[in-house]
């Protein structure tokens, strides 16, 4: 009778250790969080080497490279990294004290108790210490940030409103086929702003142009701008009306476009009112635009852009990635495989910032996909975008342009057209 219950304890703390995720075993192993992710590379604790280890939280998955071990436990994760065999009872058992972080119920079968002991305390400082340079550099990031933002806001609030004056803007915005806009609360107008690009001799920021730009705020829910978006503008340069810089080194040619300080959980605001109950907006600023001069300018509209497809759509399930139906890229060892494309469905448990807000009284958000990029990957993100911004009682259709346009391009053909 004895014997069995003292079994059963063992067979519960069996139990509760194969409960145990790869993330939590991690945790307690002392193990560092590095990737920005969920993939975390780093030394090995048991065979050594730099970047021969890594675990994932989100797959549930660990591997050495060094050991050529690997799966997707914790218990296994903690026998690899402390060196204990897992075909022996003491070993298991002890692997599962580590993820449980408790003694083995009884000490009957298991290693030298002092050597578990020892175990412990020395975990524990690993931990310790692990979570201290874990503070310490959160503390830097959110310093890093908090500087970003502020160059960003600095850059929008130097900039001048769009109307009497920046009439570049202006004329930018209807060479691109987004009509002719009065005013905008919302954008701004640089005459004299500098993109930076690589370092100098001296290892310090080179300018590489300097001229007038389009500026527009990334905003929050409380309306405070995070972060801003730059635009350079050359109306001679047809038919984007943006300058061609390309890096000196590579001769490749440069994005026109940067967004500076925060962007995620933000969005651009373009024409109209937060408060309006319907929004429209995809991920550009021109394709919202041209889509706003289309329909006229709606009064009861709020249009926006979100920057980018995800800060539109937001992080996806990985449960729903899918293989494209048509494009292969090679693999390490040049086999063509399909391209897996992010899901059409949002990965559970999302933080509030991993894609634009929608004010909760918006009842129809017409999203604009983008059609010059890619089709499928599109289409998913676009599905994906649906599915977040979801509430009951509001509407959310998707709207396409021509296959392989934009509706910028489509605006700027029509106007050509009539004139
Ligand atoms: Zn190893």
């Amino acid at each position: 009778m004895s014997t069995q219950s003292g079994g059963s304890v063992i067979e519960l703390f069996l139990e509760a250790a194969r409960d145990v995720s790869v993330e939590d075993a991690a945790k307690r192993l002392g193990l560092k969080f590095t990737g920005r992710r969920h993939e975390h590379p780093q030394p090995c604790p048991h065979c050594g080497g730099t970047d021969t280890f890594a675990f994932n939280t989100v797959k549930n998955k660990w591997n050495c490279r060094a050991g050529d071990a690997g799966g997707n436990d914790g218990i296994g994760m903690a026998a690899h990294c402390e060196g204990l065999d897992l075909h022996r009872r003491e070993g298991l058992l002890e692997a599962c004290s580590v993820v449980l972080d408790r003694p083995v119920p009884s000490q009957a079968g298991t290693e030298d108790a002092d050597a578990a002991t020892a175990r412990r305390s020395r975990l524990e400082e690993r931990r310790r210490l692990n979570e201290a340079r874990a503070a310490e550099r959160a503390e830097r990031q959110l310093d890093y940030r908090e500087r970003e933002r502020q160059k960003a806001r600095s850059i929008y609030e130097s900039a001048a409103r769009v109307g009497r004056f920046g009439r570049l803007v202006l004329d930018y915005l209807e060479a691109r086929g987004c009509g002719r806009i009065g005013a905008s609360q919302w954008l701004r107008y640089a005459s004299e702003l500098a993109y930076w690009h690589g370092n100098d001799q001296r290892g310090r920021p080179s300018k590489l142009h300097s001229g007038p730009a389009m500026v527009a705020p990334f905003i929050n829910a409380d309306l405070e701008a995070i972060g801003c978006h730059i635009t350079w503008i050359d109306l001679g340069c047809s038919p984007k009306c943006r300058p061609l810089l390309t890096d000196p080194a590579t001769g490749e040619p440069l994005p026109i476009k940067k967004m500076r300080g925060s962007k995620k959980g933000g969005l651009i605001p373009l024409f109209g009112d937060p408060s309006a109950a319907r929004w429209v907006g995809g991920e550009g600023i021109e394709n919202g635009a041209a889509f706003a001069c289309w329909e006229s300018w709606r009064e009861d509209t709020f249009y926006f852009a979100a920057g980018d497809l995800g800060n539109l759509a937001g992080p996806a399930d990985p449960a729903s990635r899918f293989a494209h139906p048509t494009l292969k890229k090679p693999d390490a060892k040049g086999a063509l495989r399909p391209l897996m494309i992010a899901g059409p469905m949002p990965r559970p448990g999302q933080d509030p910032e991993d894609a634009m807000w929608v004010g909760e009284q918006v009842t129809e958000l017409v999203l604009l996909a983008d059609g010059d990029s890619e089709r499928v990957v599109t289409a998913a993100a676009m599905a994906r975008a649906r599915a977040r911004h979801a509430r009951p009682g509001r509407a959310i259709p998707i709207v396409w342009p021509r296959p392989g346009c934009d509706f910028a391009s489509m605006a700027a053909e029509a106007a050509k057209r009539v004139a």
